[in-house]
């Protein structure tokens, strides 16, 4: 295969690093397991573009998995680090920088009026899930199949069907004992979650949810649903978490919470809010976050928490992001205009073509299924697992890698547009994938 020689460096250290490192990678998606071949290792990323180790050069539609909101290496992210590593790159003390991005999220998100930063997305709802379960006093937490909260033992779970049941770990090392208070439905099935309330109700701490379904594919909340949720969690005593670790300033400046008028509880965040370097939170109503240590009793601690680098570089992405002199478009907005061409792009060239697609785009979001038929629907996971033609995506992936664009190496995985991409990306990427949809038709 062709793919070979164009890609050789990366498969020979790909080899190198499965000699030293499990699979090769540090995160599992990153193998390619979802397209097949190896993974291709990158070298370096400017603006909307990145270069891997065998000088291939990608437009590129993951940007880290989202975090990276004005594209690769901007010019006053790099700077606010290296302002910052030069004055000290940890303390393990307070700094000025974590009040003033706390301030920036708060308001930014309207459900936000406290922030606890810490590492990263998993320790965000990990955390979150210790302070619901400390604030009421119960133990049982709600999550959705399919829906991805990061790897706490309490997060992955997922029930194999769309009857409410008590979960079974998901991964070997996870005690039965864990994942029996994890309590597991089908996303955008209101009704399930009424029954599992009618059943459990009085004893769940928490529903965790992500407002869009965005680690199966791109799965849109049903009109009403989020709100639903709210009110069952309301009605209960039950505190709803958002997770908007990746929608959080990438669907909107508030998120979906601010998107969708929906009040959670407690927010997690994390991505876009480190600027490309190691961030997450946990944030929300002032009373329930002064459960927090040292506020309150619940312990949670962090030797890096709230890093100086990683603080530098949130408030940079988020005010050069979002700040825009009056009457002009942010670049936030810029980035969304050019997200919604390029999925209304891809809705025409799936009539054009006769490949049946299901497209989403929210902000700066979007995503697409290949799926085995048109006219059906992807509303949760069952749904995602019966529909869509992964085989046909793989295909879909490396005819788009030799045309010079890089998307998700899985089709379960959500695509993001940053504010360098320009309408040239765009309009190059247009033709690329119908190219490709040709190829992976035929
Ligand atoms: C990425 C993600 C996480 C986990 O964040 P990490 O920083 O990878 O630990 C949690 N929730 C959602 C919705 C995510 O997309």
């Amino acid at each position: 295969m062709t793919v070979t020689d164009r890609y050789a460096r990366s498969k020979a250290l790909f080899a190198a690093a499965q000699s030293v490192i499990p699979g090769g990678v540090n995160s599992p998606v990153r193998a390619f397991r979802g397209v097949g071949g190896t993974p291709i290792f990158f070298s370096r990323g400017s603006g909307s573009h990145v270069e891997d180790v065998d000088g291939n050069s990608y437009i590129d539609y993951v940007l880290s998995w989202g975090p990276l909101l004005l594209g690769h290496a901007h010019p006053a992210v790099l700077q606010a680090i290296a302002e910052q590593a030069a004055r000290g790159t940890s303390f393990g003390a307070p700094t000025e920088l974590e009040t003033e991005l706390a301030e920036l999220v708060i308001a930014l998100m309207p459900g936000v009026e406290q922030v606890r930063f810490v590492n990263s997305g998993t320790e965000a709802t990990m955390s979150a899930l210790r302070l619901a379960r400390a604030y009421t006093g119960r133990e049982k937490i709600v999550k959705f199949s399919g829906c991805y909260h990061g790897h706490a033992d309490m997060l992955l779970v997922q029930a194999g069907s769309g009857v409410a049941t008590l979960g079974l770990p998901d991964s070997p090392g996870v005690p039965a004992s864990t994942a029996a208070s994890t309590l597991t439905v089908e996303y955008n099935d209101l009704d399930a979650a009424a029954e599992l309330f009618r059943q459990h109700g009085d004893t769940i701490a928490a529903v965790i949810v992500e407002p869009i379904a965005a680690n199966m594919g791109f799965v849109l909340p049903e009109p009403g649903y989020l709100q639903g949720l709210r009110e069952l969690t309301r009605s209960h005593g039950t505190l709803l978490i958002m997770d908007e670790v990746m929608t959080g300033f990438r669907t909107s400046p508030g998120g979906c919470q601010g998107l969708w008028g929906i009040d959670p509880d407690i927010t997690c965040l994390g991505k876009v809010i480190g600027g490309g370097l190691p961030v997450g939170a946990y944030a929300g109503k002032r009373a329930i976050m002064q459960t927090v240590a040292p506020a309150g009793p619940m312990y949670q601690a962090g030797t890096l928490s709230g890093n100086p680098l990683a603080m530098a570089a949130g408030l940079a992405t988020l005010r050069t992001a979002f700040d825009a002199p009056e009457g002009e478009t942010s670049l936030f907005q810029r980035a969304a205009g050019r997200a919604q061409t390029l999925a209304d792009g891809i809705r025409s060239l799936s009539e054009q073509t006769g490949v049946p697609l299901q497209v989403g785009n929210v902000g700066t979001m979007f995503g697409f299924y290949f799926l085995k038929e048109a006219g059906v629907k992807v509303r949760n996971y069952a749904e995602a697992k019966q529909w869509v033609d992964a085989a046909r995506y793989a295909k879909f992936f490396w005819a788009m890698c030799e045309r010079g664009v890089y998307l998700a190496p899985s089709q379960f995985e959500a695509g993001f547009v940053s504010a360098a991409h320009d309408t040239v990306d765009i309009a190059v990427t247009l033709t690329a994938i119908r190219e490709a949809l040709l190829a992976a038709r035929g």
